[in-house]
């Protein structure tokens, strides 16, 4: 694997102060494990309290605005994101495609806006379980990727700076318990980078590529030893310690 594991939790719109001790727990395991890099992403409302309450770890938001401030009730800016302890943020998962209309233009603006804010981000894309059944799974996820992925200056910058990655999720695989065949994750892993290229040049190599999907302990080392995959997003399976620790595990050696 060329670049190191990068291992990120998305708790959704779960979490509660009383779900920290939790983190801590993962929070350890990450400091044990310092050959992975390993992150979480609470809702918007724990991002300070989990901040503070960790060391090893990332933190980063589940989503954010296109614009830096304004009008917009309910929403928050990356710089927002960055002034409450985040240094990442996920953007365009299928969850924000599906229940808030998101495009890929939306998607795009987000993460040319969360770049110049200073984050790292994480541009999801993958394909439904229509799409993949007929056939159109590789062209689907490669017209999300040219039309979400960031471009311009900032972004060549921070492609080549690692400060972008990519999830594969494909939608089917997602809180469902079905996880994609290691073949499957590694052609469309391919069909991504190949794209990346296209779009940042050499620093595409520099980007990293996540599979997400109902990944758990059982199927962690499988999925993150295959070619082309840099790392897991991790819903469910990133609730508790108990079930997280064994996919960090998988992804490095630690000192434990
Ligand atoms: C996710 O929310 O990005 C995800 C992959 O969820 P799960 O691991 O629960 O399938």
């Amino acid at each position: 694997m060329p670049h190191r594991p990068y291992i990120v939790g998305n708790w959704k719109m779960n979490g509660s102060r009383a779900m920290l001790a939790e983190a801590r727990a993962i929070d350890r395991a990450a400091g044990r494990y310092p050959d992975v890099q390993v992150a979480l992403a609470p809702p918007f409302t724990l991002i300070g309290a989990l901040r503070e309450a960790i060391t090893a770890m990332g933190v980063g938001g589940q989503d954010c605005h296109a614009q830096a401030k304004g009008a917009h009730t309910g929403d928050v800016s990356g710089a927002m994101l960055i002034d409450a302890g985040a240094d990442f943020v996920i953007l365009g998962h299928s969850e924000r495609r599906k229940d808030h209309g998101e495009s890929d233009e939306l998607v795009r603006s987000k993460a040319e806006a969360a770049l110049a804010a200073g984050l790292t981000i994480i541009v999801c894309v993958g394909e439904t379980l229509d799409q993949r059944d007929a056939g159109d799974a590789v062209a689907i996820v490669s017209s999300q990727i040219d039309g979400s992925l960031p471009v311009g200056e900032v972004a060549n910058e921070a492609a080549a700076a690692g400060k972008i990655a990519v999830a594969y999720e494909p939608v089917w695989a997602i809180g469902t318990g079905r996880v994609a065949a290691v073949e499957d994750v590694v052609a469309m892993h391919a069909a991504i980078s190949e794209r990346l290229t296209g779009i940042y040049g050499d620093a595409a190599d520099k980007v990293r590529i996540l599979y997400g999907g109902s990944v758990n302990a059982g199927n962690a080392s499988e999925l993150l030893a295959a070619p082309g995959v840099s790392g897991a997003l991790v819903g469910g399976a990133s609730l508790t310690s108990d079930a997280f620790l064994p996919i960090i595990a998988a992804a490095g050696t630690g000192e434990a």
